[in-house]
């Protein structure tokens, strides 16, 4: 492995987590990457590959980028597998299993060598192949420094006696081991396999380890603002302190790409075909009137679920764009011959559904007020810089906590988790768009001003991305073979390094 290294353009290997939010964001970091001089190998999963090739015109756009190149290794599901909802643990325990040992045997063969891996952070077996072949890798996290550090603090949880919850318990139980958390956490606000009937002490202890081992990586780039989350980031820090928070990470694209690069900075990395007409529907409707509902690529709901919300967003007597994903229903399906006529009429006259949306654009477009959403953290970061105040009903692993941040810390929205009713929607998309409006558009644009700031040039994320790139040509000019160029990355302004 040791010959052939330290070419003039280091070669980085970026391998997201293959679900939509990840790859969507570290195809921006990668193409972040190539303009700064670096080679760049994307490795997508098979399956996501045919999506993106399909939907977004990946090779057309970064054919540009002399030597970047998309490779592929397969996710460890059959091609049938659902890949979304409750069966999308799955795809854990499928690449451990089967994507480690194909992953180990393409950075021997890869050529030129790679210098540098960045992968996720949530694939802690990346970390383990990096280190038996003496890669050196920075670990990319795609979720918030919140729930990192949530995860890290599990085997204090347990060590506390506050995990894991018990099935019957008071869900308000404050939470008080978790560094930073302790006046608003509570057993809600964590991801539902901390419930102990869902998964054995020892499982859950993999988690926080896990989380522990991502740390151990000779970096972490992190898709957040200090302003955001400083003081969790703090305490991140005492564990390692090598951090660069570039986010928000589509501002921050923005920011780099688009005067010169207008088309790609608009271009999609979506893998269903995005519906642009909504956009001239938007450009119908008054300024901030428009509720605009999302719950991202993997939750899937009950036909339950989406009737309560159709109805609470009827009855609201907002206007809303509302995606419902292809296969994001299960049971009968969406929109049946069955659905009740005032469900019809109410959207026909204040509504608009699509199956994909852009979502960028839409929430910045002046026609949207505010954002229901599952509380993804991509899709969190972008209504941050788009200054939209939320309405958060999360769906499952970080997004619980996320909720939590928006609604009790940040005061960007509200928390409706754990209720699916018709009567609490109404009244809650009500409180976000006219009763507590005022509260909430003047948080939020403070806040996406401040996001704003972080990523123009001398902030501190625009800093930071320098400062990575300037450490990932180092480390492949010293042969990897002395440690890596740690500097102190306190919340600093300064762009020197
Ligand atoms: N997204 C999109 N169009 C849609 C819905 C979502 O482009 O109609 C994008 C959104 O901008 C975000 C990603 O899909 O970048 C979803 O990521 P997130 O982390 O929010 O949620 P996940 O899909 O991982 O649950």
């Amino acid at each position: 492995m040791e010959s052939g290294r330290s070419q003039a353009s280091p070669h980085v290997l970026i391998f997201p987590l293959p679900i939509q939010g990840p790859v969507n964001a570290m195809l921006k970091l990668a193409e972040l990457c190539a303009t700064s001089g670096l080679k760049v190998s994307f490795l997508n999963s098979e399956y996501n590959h045919n999506r993106l090739v399909r939907f977004a015109n990946i090779h057309s756009r970064f054919g540009k980028y002399p030597g970047f190149e998309f490779r592929t290794i397969s996710d460890g599901l059959p091609r049938d597998h659902p890949r979304s909802g409750s069966r999308f643990m799955e795809i854990f325990e499928a690449m451990n299993l089967r994507t480690k040992p194909l992953l180990k045997d393409m950075l021997v063969e890869i050529s030129p060598p790679v210098d540098c891996i960045i992968g996720d952070g949530i694939l802690g077996f990346v970390l383990d192949v990096a280190n038996e072949l003496g890669i050196p890798i920075i670990n990319c996290c795609t979720i918030g420094a919140c729930y990192l550090w949530s995860n890290y603090s599990i085997p204090d949880m347990i060590e506390a006696g506050e995990l894991p919850i018990k099935g019957s318990e008071d869900m308000d139980r404050p939470i008080t081991a978790v560094p930073g958390m302790e006046k608003f956490l509570r057993c809600r606000d964590l991801p539902s396999f901390c419930r102990a009937s869902n998964m054995s002490d020892s499982t859950l202890l993999r988690y926080g380890t896990v989380t522990r081992k991502s740390l151990t990586a000779c970096g972490l780039i992190l898709n957040t603002f200090e302003e955001l989350e400083g003081p969790i980031l703090s305490q991140i820090r005492t564990k390692c302190p090598n951090i660069y928070t570039i986010g928000p990470l589509n501002e921050h694209f923005k920011i780099r790409l688009s005067p010169e690069n207008e088309v790609s900075s608009q271009s999609s990395n979506c893998f269903w075909e995005v519906d642009r007409n909504c956009m001239s529907w938007l450009d119908k409707q008054p300024n901030q009137s428009v509720v605009y509902v999302s719950f991202g690529s993997i939750a899937v709901m009950s036909d339950e679920q989406i009737l309560e919300f159709w109805h609470g967003l009827v009855n609201s007597k907002k206007r809303f764009l509302w995606v419902v994903r292809p296969n994001s229903v299960a049971g009968k399906g969406f929109q049946g011959e069955d659905t009740p006529v005032e469900l019809v009429e109410g959207t026909k006259e204040r509504g608009y559904i699509v199956g994909w949306a852009p979502q960028e654009d839409v929430l910045g477009h002046q026609a949207v007020g505010g954002f229901l959403t599952h509380s993804g953290w991509n899709s969190t970061m972008e209504s941050i810089v788009a200054g939209v105040p939320m309405l958060c009903w999360p769906y499952f692993a970080d997004q619980q906590l996320n909720s939590r941040f928006v609604g009790e810390v940040w005061k960007l929205g509200i928390d409706m988790k754990d209720a699916c009713d018709r009567k609490i929607i109404e009244k809650m998309v009500n409180d976000l768009m006219v009763e507590r409006r005022d509260e909430f558009v003047k948080s939020a644009a403070e806040m996406a001003r401040l996001a704003k700031a972080c990523v123009t040039v001398g902030g501190p994320s625009y800093c930071n991305f320098d400062r990575l790139i300037e450490d990932i040509k180092s480390i492949s000019l010293h042969n990897h073979d002395c440690c890596w160029p740690i500097r102190n990355s306190q919340t600093t302004n300064s762009c020197s390094g």
